[in-house]
């Protein structure tokens, strides 16, 4: 059986390293040949929108998934009618656009923070003027990592806001005053088999994932992410690894974003849950019975952005687990993580902070 995988980060290479001892094999579409899904599998060289390298991929493969958002959902309508195409295009066609994605969660009552379209300077003063400030302005589609934002604090701030942004559709978001960022992850299989992992709690640093601890637990907060997270497998039909992330506030979820993949925060289950978000996505997409999602221990993972130590400085620490994508280093990419699994939460925050003091960082 071969999967095919639109996009060869390294979150297709973590796919296909999980898929490997289930027999599978695995091909990849990506426009740059030597992306770290090369190191695992064969690439086809092409743009994601590529008609011909998708349709490719298509023929070479039983079952077409994707480790990016933003491959062009009408570019893969084609392929998706001919193969099995999952998670649905339905659900990343809602995770590309930010005022799709907040107006489903509201369908769906799950709560957001206050939002507004914005297409003029003057939608951006009527969306302060209503929303307020502080707030958040970002562009609708092909935002990440905190790009295609900008934090405003006052009213002097519109203009500056709207004259980086405003050459493409907009959205204006009310500021949340959050006491910290948690995501869900959860698994659906065609089969309609669902689990659901811990929470894990994510620090972010200029729009980008630092590190993630899990599990975070709070029985009333996990709760309500699973019941929003079932909202939208059904709404879906869903099958597949579906991500969301949340501000928490007051004891609340507000909902900042879902990605129908695979996420970053979930890089610990590789090592600290009992199956990992990649080998669930696997068995879901191709309806085998799910792993259990149950921690393992008390977890923390550290991206290594812009830079990478070397294996053996980090090795040298007991207990940690090392990933290098093989990506070159370029200010504020994603070349690897490290994962430390712990016997208690007390003794996995003291390694958590000795490793974010490491000398050699
Ligand atoms: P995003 O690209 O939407 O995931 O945003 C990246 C990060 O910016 C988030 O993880 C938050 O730390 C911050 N952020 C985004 N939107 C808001 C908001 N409405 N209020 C407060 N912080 C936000």
């Amino acid at each position: 059986m071969k999967i095919g995988i639109i996009g060869a980060g390294q979150l297709g290479r973590m796919l296909a390293l999980a898929g490997y001892p289930l027999g599978l094999r695995f091909v990849f579409l990506d426009q740059s040949e030597d992306a770290p899904g090369a190191q695992v599998g064969r690439i086809i060289a092409g743009a994601f929108d590529d008609p011909k390298g998708l349709a490719e991929l298509a023929r070479a493969v039983d079952v077409v998934t994707f480790d990016v958002e933003n491959v062009p959902v009408d570019a893969i309508r084609e392929i998706a009618a001919k193969k099995t195409f999952l998670p649905p295009p339905a659900a990343l066609g809602a995770s590309q656009d930010r005022l799709d994605e907040k107006t489903l969660f509201r369908k769906l009552r799950i709560p957001t923070p206050e939002f507004q379209a914005v297409d003029s300077r003057e939608d951006l003063l009527a969306a302060a003027g209503r929303i307020g400030l502080p707030g958040v302005l970002k562009t609708r589609r092909l935002g990440y990592d905190g790009r295609g934002q900008y934090f405003l604090r006052q009213r002097a701030d519109l203009d500056i806001a709207w004259d980086t942004l405003g050459k493409v559709p907009l959205i204006y978001e009310g500021f949340v005053d959050f006491s910290r960022e948690v995501s869900i992850i959860g698994v659906r299989s065609t089969r309609g088999e669902v689990a659901c992992y811990p929470l894990s709690a994510n620090t972010h640093a200029a729009g980008i994932l630092r590190h993630s601890i899990a599990p975070y637990r709070s029985a009333g907060l996990q709760r309500q992410a699973e019941g929003y997270l079932k909202r939208l497998f059904k709404h879906f039909d869903y099958a597949g690894v579906l991500t969301i992330e949340f501000f928490v506030k007051r004891g609340r979820l507000i909902a900042n974003e879902m990605a129908p993949r695979v996420h970053n925060s979930g890089h610990w289950t590789i090592e600290g849950a009992a199956t990992s978000q990649f080998d669930n996505h696997i068995r879901a997409i191709l309806g085998l019975p799910l792993g259990s999602t149950r921690p393992i221990g008390h977890s923390a993972m550290v991206n290594f952005i812009g830079e990478i130590p070397s294996a053996a400085s980090i090795l040298k620490i007991p207990g940690v687990h090392f990933h290098s994508y093989g990506k070159e280093p370029r200010p504020n990419r994603k070349l690897g993580h490290c994962t430390i699994v712990s016997g208690s939460a007390a003794a996995r925050d003291k390694a958590l902070r000795q490793l974010l003091q490491r000398r050699d960082r």
